[in-house]
């Protein structure tokens, strides 16, 4: 796949609309975690730098009900931005209209104009081409940088393509390098790390990576579908009764393509689901009656490092316990240690485990942390993104 870059185009004199995911948490006017704006900064940065330049941001926050409401308004992002790349940033009072394009004529070169929530239109989600074309109105040239909003198909991140010439961001440009190789001719070893609460919600991804996998680990609540439909007791561990065939599919599709399948050796278990269970170590495949499976155990630990270590690629999905319980977060901090200390290219994907991997502030050792939850999910599902396939070359 190749991408319009915004490196290769000429953006000199240009008012260029820039889509990008500020969707981040807001208390009391006030942004909370601002890595997804840091995230942007690079390619805000370039698209400044390029001669008589303009710019002008495009994002959604939150769920707004329908029609502009104050609790979602940009306004605290634009202030935070302007924090961080140190230079006014101009919030507009709506998304599109004459009061925006009043705005924007005022707007000076090497300025910012944010516009307002686009999802104050349910033109918005709806993808609607009049909305989009409205939009494109507002610029030149559109550049994506959205990742995290990528697998929607939504005017400002799909439709609008169609009316102006349209690039990709160095974010989204960075999501893309490490993923696709993921899905299509990994640098081998190749060893996926997938865990997580249930197989349901995994299986698409276990299905594409697999042909790709020299080894395939599974962790987290979805191993005891597994380990039941081998034949061992799983006590009261999440069961999803309805994929155990999908297991055992899963299972076959290894031994037939040579992929080596490694499931929990040993557990960690407690008898109720809570953060102040107490931890009991289970030296066995099998979980007793009456206990859940919490975290994997020191055995499992151990062949999952080893296996960790030998790998040119590794990707994790999906945390290898209940990691929110301090209690059980052991087994998920040893494997994200020993994705963090690989040779090999180490990449995370999905909300969670880069929650993990930031609570154990391992993020800064991988070679890429993802800034999309279900974009990266639906990505190493194989699926096309709408938004990245509109920047297709
Ligand atoms: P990601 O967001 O990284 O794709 P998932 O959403 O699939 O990950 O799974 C994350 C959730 O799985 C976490 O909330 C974690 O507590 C839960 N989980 C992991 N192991 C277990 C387990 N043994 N029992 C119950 N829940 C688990
Ligand atoms: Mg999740």
């Amino acid at each position: 796949m190749a991408l319009r870059t915004i490196q290769s185009a000429d953006l000199s004199g240009k008012t260029i609309l820039v889509r990008v995911d500020f969707n981040v948490p807001i208390k009391e006017g006030v942004v909370g975690d601002d890595t997804r704006i840091r995230a942007a900064l690079p390619t805000l940065e370039h698209l400044l730098a390029q001669k008589g330049s303009r710019l002008v941001l495009m994002s959604h926050l939150g769920r707004p009900k329908g029609g502009a409401d104050p609790a979602f308004s940009l306004a605290p992002v634009a202030a935070r931005l302007a924090e961080l790349i140190g230079r006014p940033v101009q919030q507009a009072s709506d998304v599109i209209g004459d009061a925006v394009e009043k705005e924007l004529d005022g707007l000076e070169s090497g300025a910012i104009l944010m516009l307002e929530n686009v999802r104050f239109y349910k033109e918005e989600t709806a993808n609607d081409p009049g909305f989009a074309e409205k939009l494109a109105k507002l610029g030149d040239v559109y550049v994506n940088d959205a990742f995290g909003s990528a697998h929607r198909a939504h005017a400002s991140t799909e439709g609008i393509a169609k009316f102006l010439p349209s690039y990709a961001g160095f974010l989204l440009e960075k999501e893309v390098r490490f993923f696709q190789p993921v899905v299509t001719n990994p640098d081998k070893p190749f060893v996926a790390v997938i865990g997580g609460a249930k197989v349901s919600s995994k299986i698409g991804v276990l299905e594409t990576l697999l042909p790709n996998c020299s080894a395939l680990i599974i962790g987290g609540g979805m191993a005891y579908t597994f380990l039941k439909v081998m034949g061992h007791t799983v006590g009261s561990s999440l069961l999803e009764e309805d994929y155990l065939d999908t297991a055992k599919s899963l299972i076959d599709q290894a031994k037939e393509k040579g992929v080596e399948l490694l499931l929990p050796l040993d557990h960690i278990v407690a008898s109720e689901f809570s953060e102040n269970a107490k931890p009991e170590a289970v030296d066995s495949l099998d979980i007793p009656d009456g206990k859940m499976g919490m975290d994997i155990g020191p055995k499992t630990v151990a062949k999952f490092k080893e296996v960790i270590g030998g790998a040119k690629t590794v990707l994790w999905n999906g945390p290898m316990g209940v990691f929110e319980f301090d209690n059980f977060a052991g087994g998920t901090l040893e494997v994200a240690k020993a994705i963090a200390e690989c040779q090999g290219t180490s990449i995370v994907g999905g909300g969670d485990s880069v929650a993990a991997a930031n609570k154990f502030q391992l993020s800064e050792r991988m070679s890429h942390v993802s800034t999309g939850g279900g974009a990266s999910l639906e990505f190493l599902e194989g699926k096309v993104l709408p938004g990245i396939a509109a920047l297709e070359e």
